[in-house]
């Protein structure tokens, strides 16, 4: 896929110009975002920042460069959120722009041994309100700034 027809490079640009309202932050090599996907409170989406279909395509130095957001990402959710578990994914099968899902996993977990991919649509997208995803990327905002 050429970066023009890539969904997560037009999600970048639109970030940059201020026109994505689930941005959270940009940290070196990635950009923030709060996942579509609320029904488990404070889902991210780390965007690496360049158009690289394949992790393995960099060096070893900059995956683990990159690792140390998710980490940082991971441990801002478990701060504000305290959930039980995270899981993390890099996985590209349908945007192929290295990307990580960071996944609060909660007591009340529908599935707790399975990955979110099998659970409904409605149950991945949850039904926060406007104004508590408003909240929730304030709070991470505000633990990645620390
Ligand atoms: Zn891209």
């Amino acid at each position: 896929m050429h970066s023009a027809d890539c969904p997560l490079c037009k999600q970048l640009q639109q970030a940059r110009t201020g026109g994505h309202t689930m941005h959270v932050a940009d940290l070196r090599r990635v950009s923030v975002f709060l996942s579509e996907n609320q029904g488990f409170s404070g889902w991210c989406v780390l965007v690496l920042k360049e158009h690289v279909e394949h992790l393995s395509d960099l060096s070893l130095d900059e995956q683990m460069a990159i690792f140390r957001e998710v980490a940082m990402v991971a441990g801002a959710i478990r701060s504000r959120f305290a959930p039980v578990r995270i899981n993390y994914e890099c996985l590209g099968n349908v945007v192929p722009h290295v990307h990580w899902h960071v996944i609060p996993r909660y007591g009340m977990d529908p599935d707790a041994c399975a990955p979110v991919w099998g659970f409904p649509a409605e149950v991945l997208r949850g039904k926060a309100p406007a104004e508590s995803v408003k909240h929730s990327i304030v709070q991470l905002r505000s633990a990645l700034s620390k």
